[in-house]
C-alpha cells in the first residue's frame, strides 16, 4: 500500500466514506479488548524486541510490500552491516542495494540511504522523536513515521496501513475502496480519534501494534476470524454479516504482457552483465544483456545501456516467467557471443561475485537457475 496521509486522496463529495466516532464508553470497551488480545496473542518478531528507533524504521521499511517472514531474515544481516544510520548514510550505495538484493522496490533501499543521510547530518545519528521531523526525511511518508514514533519512542502519533484500513472500516462499517482517498482519510480520522483518547491506559506502541496485529492474524482480507476477535461485540461488519466485503477491492488494472530475450555470455567462466542506468527503473542494478521483442523487432530493454557491441544469439538456455507491478514478462533465455569488445558499461563477473551484486529479480533467477551447473558457490538463499 502506498504511504497515504490524513489529508490525502480525493475531496469527500457525495457518497464519501465518513467515520462517525463511537461514543466514549465504546471507543474505551474497543481499546480495551483491542489491548488485552494483543498481550496474549502478539507474535514474536525480532524488531519487537528492541527500542532502537533506527532498527525499527529499518523493519518498518523492509516489511512494506515485503513478507513477514522474508524480513525476518533479511532485517538482522541489513542491521549487521549497517548498524546505526550514521553507517547506513556513508555506506556505497551497491553495498546498500546488495543487501536489498531480494526485498525488491529498491526505491526505498535508496531511500532508506538518503533519510539516513539526513539524520547523520542533522539529528546526530538519531531517528527524530518529533513527528514533524521525521516527516520531513526523504521517502518517510505519514505512516512510517507515525510507526517509528509511536514504536520506538511511544509518542501518541496516529498510523494507518493496510491493516489499520480493514480493521477500522470493518469495525466502523465503511464501505469504501482499499487504499482509496475517501477510505484512507476516514481511516486516518478513526486513528486519530483513538490515539487521542489512550488516557494513559495503553502505550500508544501497544495500540499501533495491537491494530496491525489483529489486521495480519484475526481479521484478515479473505477469510475473517471474526468468531475469536476481541472487537467482534462491537464489529458493524460482523453484525451486518459483509466483512468479507469490506473494503470494496480496487478496480483491477490489466496487466502488460512484455517479451524479452536475455543473453547469456560467458568467457572463462565468467558472465557479462551490465549496469542500467542511475534514475532509471531498477537503476544501478545489474543484469544480463537484455533486449525486448517487439512486432517489430529486437529493442535494447528501454532503459538499459547498450553494450556497444553486437551480440550474436546462440541457442535457447531456459525460459523463465517474472513479475513487476502491472507487467508479464516472459524471457527466453539465450547463450549469445559478442561480435567486438566494446563493452562498457558492462563488466565480467564469475557466479560468485555475481551473487554478491545487486542484481535485478530476473538476473536472480537467471543466475539461480544457471549457476549449480557452473559454480557451486553460487548463493541460492
Ligand atoms: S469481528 Fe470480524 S470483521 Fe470485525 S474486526 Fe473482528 S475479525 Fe474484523
Amino acid at each position: 500500500m502506498e504511504e497515504q496521509g490524513p489529508d490525502e486522496g480525493d475531496a469527500a463529495g457525495p457518497g464519501a466514506v465518513r467515520f462517525e466516532p463511537p461514543s466514549e464508553a465504546a471507543a474505551r470497551s474497543i481499546r480495551r479488548e483491542l489491548a488485552l488480545w494483543y498481550a496474549s496473542n502478539q507474535r514474536d518478531l525480532p524488531w519487537r524486541r528492541t527500542s532502537d528507533p533506527y532498527a525499527i524504521w529499518v523493519s518498518e521499511a523492509m516489511l512494506q510490500q515485503t513478507r513477514v517472514d522474508t524480513v525476518r531474515e533479511y532485517w538482522p544481516r541489513f542491521l549487521e552491516r549497517f548498524p546505526t544510520a550514521t553507517a547506513l548514510a556513508s555506506a556505497d550505495e551497491e553495498a546498500v542495494l546488495e543487501a536489498w538484493s531480494g526485498l525488491g522496490y529498491y526505491r526505498r533501499a535508496r531511500s532508506l540511504q538518503a533519510a539516513a543521510r539526513v539524520i547523520a547530518d542533522r539529528h546526530g545519528g538519531v531517528f527524530p522523536r518529533e513527528l514533524g521531523a521525521a516527516l520531513d526525511l526523504p521517502g518517510v511518508g505519514p505512516y512510517t513515521a507515525g510507526a517509528v514514533v509511536s514504536i520506538a519512542y511511544d509518542e501518541p502519533a496516529a498510523l494507518v496501513d493496510g491493516n489499520v484500513e480493514r480493521v477500522f472500516a470493518r469495525l466502523f462499517g465503511m464501505e469504501g475502496v482499499r487504499g482509496s482517498g475517501p477510505l484512507g482519510r476516514a481511516c486516518w480520522a478513526a486513528a486519530t480519534f483513538f490515539i487521542d483518547r489512550l488516557e494513559g491506559a495503553v502505550r500508544p506502541s501497544v495500540w499501533n501494534q495491537a491494530l496491525m496485529e489483529l489486521g495480519a492474524l484475526i481479521c484478515t482480507p479473505r477469510a475473517p476470524k471474526c468468531e475469536g476477535c476481541p472487537l467482534a461485540g462491537s464489529c458493524v461488519a460482523k453484525a451486518r454479516g459483509n466483512a468479507v466485503g469490506i473494503p470494496r477491492p480496487k478496480p483491477r488494472r490489466a496487466s502488460t504482457e512484455v517479451e524479452l530475450e536475455v543473453y547469456v555470455i560467458e568467457q572463462g567462466g565468467r558472465w557479462l552483465l551490465e549496469q542500467r542506468p542511475d534514475g532509471g527503473l531498477m537503476g544501478g542494478m545489474w543484469q544480463f544483456p537484455t533486449v525486448e521483442v517487439t512486432s517489430s523487432g529486437l529493442f535494447p530493454d528501454e532503459l538499459a545501456p547498450a553494450l556497444g557491441s553486437k551480440v550474436e544469439p546462440e541457442h535457447d538456455l531456459i525460459a523463465i516467467t517474472h513479475g513487476i507491478t502491472h507487467h508479464r514478462i516472459r524471457a527466453r533465455v539465450r547463450s549469445a557471443s559478442l561480435a567486438g569488445q566494446g563493452v562498457e558499461p558492462a563488466a565480467w563477473f564469475a557466479p560468485a561475485e555475481a551473487a554478491e551484486l545487486a542484481l535485478t529479480g530476473m538476473a536472480r533467477k537467471v543466475a539461480e537457475r544457471l549457476a549449480p551447473t557452473r559454480d557451486p558457490l553460487f548463493d541460492q538463499s
